[in-house]
Order: C-alpha cells, then sequence, then structure tokens
C-alpha cells in the first residue's frame, strides 16, 4: 500500500543552513498494517511522516501511495489524494475551537463535497462509534484530553481513508487515557482494517503494535515484527 525508495528531503535545500533530515529511506507497509516509528526527538519521524501524508514533499527517490506515485503532483491533485486517501491524528488534537465535535468531525466530507445534511449525520454516526453521541455538540473547549483525541479519531475515519497517520497521538495525555486511546486505534485499524502508522516515542505505545521501525538520524536503524503485542500502560 505504501512502498518508499531511497527517499531523500533536505530542509533548506541549497542555502547554508541546508538540513538532511532524511537519508534514502526504504519502506514497504502493507494494507492493514499496525505499526509503530520510533526514535530520538529530531530523527526525522514528523517529517517522514508528513511526506506519506502529502502534507510536503521530498527531494529525490519515489514513494507510491496506493498504486500513485506521489511526486511533482499539482497542489490540487494532492489535496484530492490527501483528502481521500489519509487520516491524520496529532498530539495537540487539532480541532477547530469556534467549531463543536460533530462539525470537526464532518469537516474532511466538506473538502470532499459531501452536502451538509449528510456530513453531519455521518459525524453522529462515528462519535457515536466512538462513544461521544452525547457530546456532538460541545465545543473541544468542553471536552476532556480523551475525548478530544477520540473525536480527532472520527475526523480521521469519517472520509474511509486508506491509512491513518498519528504523530505523537499520546503525547499530550495521562496514561489511563494514552491507553484508551491506543485500544481505540488497535480496535479500529481490527474492525475497519485501515492501516495506522503510529509515530512515539513511548515504549508502551510501540509495544502495542505489530511491527516497530526505529529511525536514528534520518536513516532506518531497525524494523521488526513484533511477535506479542500488548496494551501495557
Ligand atoms: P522528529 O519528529 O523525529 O522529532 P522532525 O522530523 O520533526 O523530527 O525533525 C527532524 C529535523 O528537521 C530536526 O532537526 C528539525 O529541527 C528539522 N526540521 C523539522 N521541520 C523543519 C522545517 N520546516 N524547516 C527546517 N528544519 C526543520
Ligand atoms: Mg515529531
Amino acid at each position: 500500500m505504501i512502498k518508499i525508495r531511497g527517499l531523500n528531503k533536505t530542509y533548506n535545500l541549497g542555502l547554508p543552513n541546508a538540513l538532511h533530515v532524511l537519508k534514502g529511506i526504504d519502506m514497504d507497509i502493507a494494507a492493514g498494517e499496525f505499526l509503530s516509528i520510533m526514535g530520538a526527538s529530531g530523527s526525522g519521524k514528523s517529517t517522514l511522516l508528513n511526506v506519506i501524508g502529502i502534507l510536503d514533499n521530498y527531494d529525490t527517490g519515489e514513494y507510491i501511495l496506493d498504486g500513485t506515485l506521489v511526486r511533482g503532483l499539482s497542489e490540487t491533485r494532492s489535496a484530492e489524494l490527501r483528502n481521500h486517501k489519509v487520516g491524520f491524528i496529532f498530539q495537540s488534537f487539532n480541532l477547530i475551537s469556534f467549531k463543536n465535535a460533530m462539525e470537526n468531525v464532518a469537516l474532511p466530507l466538506y473538502y470532499n463535497g459531501v452536502p451538509r445534511r449528510k456530513r453531519n449525520e455521518l459525524a453522529m454516526e462515528y462519535l457515536e462509534k466512538l462513544g461521544l453521541g452525547a457530546h456532538a455538540h460541545h465545543l473541544p473547549s468542553e471536552l476532556s484530553g480523551g475525548q478530544k483525541q477520540r473525536v480527532a479519531i472520527a475526523r480521521a475515519l469519517i472520509s474511509r481513508p486508506s491509512v491513518i497517520l498519528a504523530d505523537e497521538p499520546t503525547g499530550a495525555l495521562d496514561t489511563a487515557t494514552s491507553r484508551e486511546v491506543v485500544e481505540i486505534m488497535r480496535e479500529v485499524n481490527r474492525t475497519d482494517g485501515i492501516t495506522m502508522i503510529i509515530v512515539t516515542h513511548e515504549l508502551a505505545v510501540s509495544k502495542a503494535t505489530d511491527r516497530i521501525i526505529y529511525l536514528r538520524d534520518g536513516l532506518i536503524a531497525s524494523d521488526e515484527h513484533n511477535p506479542n503485542p500488548v496494551i501495557e500502560f
């Protein structure tokens, strides 16, 4: 589903402050995988995730998402591909503060041209699935951290993406809530078969995944199957 070959990315390419961040990444991810990317701060995890999510481009190499070569695409085509194929979950939730939970969840469908009534109906369905039906009309400021992340998960799911990319999804949560969020992501992966890539520096999160990739200084240091995934916080 994801095929990456010899991928390089340098920030400020050609400038004196150029920073070579991804130094030849090779990676294959099959549909339905549940994996984590670990590594020290600054090792290039977010950069890699942003390239995979078509939020940022790369310099050399090849990236194929669901059979489409992601390179030299127009802004419109990138956005279209991103909106249909990728869901995002962030450490800081990235909810819109003046929109309620339902409207936040419905937002990706707005970009995909779905009429309001239909998108709100679907948003309610996903909120209920995540146990937040009663909070549909709450603003983000009226929700706990765990509830906000569940809203973000519903928002990531609503466009039925092929892959969900989560950048430190538990970074702002306490242990009990982190566990809850990881359990939900595991469940979503199992029941909907959605590929889930989780960037984390928390060992407990990576231990819950089936495959653990370590990034060191812009290179893959190890890539191993986890034979016994456990949710242990
Ligand atoms: P990680 O997520 O593993 O902490 P990042 O991918 O965020 O690492 O960053 C890798 C390196 O690239 C860091 O040294 C960071 O400071 C630098 N970096 C990240 N984003 C940018 C940017 N937009 N412009 C310049 N440098 C950046
Ligand atoms: Mg990061």
